[in-house]
This record gives structure tokens, C-alpha cells and sequence, in this order.
């Protein structure tokens, strides 16, 4: 699988900065820096062998959850956003619209974006990008999602993107590195910020002593992206879900829960036949000032 064109013109090599090119089975930059271009046609721009991001546990139990499309809604919600905001936008453009997802996991929530955009919108191409810190996250969004190019990338450091280079940021549950998305979205770009809400699965993070969501999140992340951006709109998604106790499993193990899953909360969740859950979505859509 080759390297997606769009993409490769908005890459930087993360050692030193430069474009990068493609030659053979490498991207390479002037300094003669080269990173392999795996066989699912994603690439690693990772300074170092990095350390952290999911577990292949936790990628395998996001995907069979995510799989049976509790969090479709989600997908559906962003989709409408977009379409909705980019309907507005010119339709002048004629280099292709750039799309990326900051922290995209296995790809879903882009994948499905891309898959649900209605044809008219945008009124150019698109050029997909998904950066995600493990590579085995990387691996598999590859694999599902060959419309999008994936790169293994930390949002850390500086990010291996073009200054003003996007038009469309997704960050999904995922890290914020706020002077970083600021430098690479366009002018009047738009990005899209969706975090848990305070009362998201309430009753099984009490039954089961998982993990809280953070008081004044939402607050705190608009403060955080104030200097550059502006709030264009918000919006809260919350529905009820039904979980078996597989479906609850995969849940704790999907999140940093996983790393506090103690031998306690495995036999609770043993003795669980199905629980009610509430399902609650911030999604904040910011424009960066022109
Ligand atoms: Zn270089």
C-alpha cells in the first residue's frame, strides 16, 4: 500500500523539521533522516522508540466494543457538525480539504466520519490524516481505513505536520497539545474537541469504583485553546445503553481503567449479568482566529 500523495506534501520529518519525501519504501527529508513505510502503508515518525500509549489488550477490547456501535450516535453527532460548518465554508477550494484526527485510536471515529460526510460536502477532496502514539492503533486503522493515512506520531513533541496545514482537527478523547494544533490548522480552521461529560456511565464507574471525570473540564480545555481559538458551537450528546457483562469488560479495559483494574473489580463485573448505562459527550467545535 503506497503512501497517500495529499498526505506526504503535509508531513515533516520530527528529527529535524524538513519535508519529507518518498523514495522506494521510505520517506526520507534533505538531512538524509528515513522512515519506512510499513506494508498497510503507514509510516512511524517517532523521534524514538516511544514508550506508553494503549495496550494491544485495550486496542482489541475498543474495537470489539466500538464494533457494535454503542458509540455510532457519537459518530453521527460529529458528522453533523461538520457538515453542518463545512457547508459554510467556501466552495472556491481547489487544493483538497485537509482532515485530521489528533489521537484517532483505531481509526474509527475518522472512518466514519469520512464514510458518512454527505458527497456534497466538502465541495473538494478530502486528504484524511489519523496520528496516533501506538503504532499498534496505527496498524489496524491502516488495515480498516485505506481512504486515510495513518502515522504513528507522539502529540507531545512538535507535531510531524506543516504549519497551517489543516483545515479540520478531530480529538476525540484523546491528549491536547494546544500551542501544537494551533500552529498546524489553517486560519478559520475548525477543531473539534470531544470529551466525556460528568455524568457519562455515572452508575458503573460508582458500582465498580472506576475512575472520575475531571470537574470542570470543559471549562478548563476552553481556557486552555482561548488564546487562539474561539468557540463556535457545543453541543451534549447523552442516550442510555443497555451493557452485558462483556460489553461492560471491554468498556473498563477500553480506558485508562485498564490500568487500575484491580482482582476485585474482575469479580464484581463476573457477577454482573447486564447494567443500565448513561451515556454523556461534550463536543466542543473551535475556530482558530484567522
Ligand atoms: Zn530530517
Amino acid at each position: 500500500m503506497p503512501i497517500h500523495t495529499c498526505a506526504l506534501a503535509l508531513l515533516t520529518c520530527p528529527i529535524c523539521g524538513d519535508p519529507l519525501h518518498a523514495e522506494e519504501k521510505t520517506l526520507r527529508c534533505e538531512h538524509a533522516h528515513s522512515f519506512d513505510i510499513a506494508r498497510e502503508g503507514y509510516v512511524s515518525l517517532l523521534r524514538k522508540q516511544a514508550s506508553g500509549g494503549d495496550t494491544k489488550e485495550m486496542l482489541k477490547a475498543r474495537r470489539a466494543f466500538l464494533e457494535r456501535d454503542y458509540y455510532a450516535p457519537l459518530a453521527q453527532t460529529l458528522t453533523d457538525l461538520l457538515a453542518a460548518h463545512l457547508h459554510k465554508r467556501s466552495v472556491e477550494q481547489t487544493s483538497p480539504l485537509t482532515i485530521l484526527d489528533a489521537g484517532c485510536g483505531n481509526g474509527y471515529y475518522l472512518g466514519s466520519i469520512l464514510h458518512q460526510l454527505p458527497p456534497t460536502i466538502p465541495s473538494q477532496s478530502l486528504c484524511a490524516l489519523g496520528l496516533d502514539l501506538s503504532k499498534e492503533a496505527i496498524r489496524m486503522a491502516a488495515k480498516s481505513y485505506p481512504d486515510a493515512q495513518f502515522i504513528v506520531a507522539s502529540l507531545w513533541e512538535r507535531l510531524v505536520l506543516v504549519d497551517a496545514s489543516i483545515q479540520v482537527m478531530l480529538n476525540i478523547f484523546a491528549p491536547r497539545n494546544a500551542p501544537e494544533y494551533a500552529r498546524v490548522l489553517a486560519p478559520d480552521g475548525l477543531l473539534l474537541i470531544v470529551i466525556p461529560g460528568p455524568h457519562h456511565l455515572s452508575q458503573v464507574r460508582a458500582e465498580l469504583g472506576l475512575l472520575n471525570i475531571e470537574e470542570q473540564k470543559q471549562q478548563h480545555i476552553l481556557e486552555q485553546f482561548a488564546a487562539d481559538f474561539t468557540l463556535l458551537e457545543q453541543r451534549e450528546l447523552a442516550y442510555q445503553l443497555t451493557l452485558d457483562q462483556d460489553s461492560l469488560r471491554q468498556l473498563v479495559r477500553m480506558t485508562p481503567n485498564y490500568w487500575h483494574m484491580t482482582e476485585s473489580i474482575e469479580q464484581h463485573l463476573s457477577t454482573i449479568d447486564s447494567r443500565p448505562c448513561d451515556i454523556q459527550f461534550h463536543c466542543l467545535l473551535l475556530q482558530k482566529y484567522s
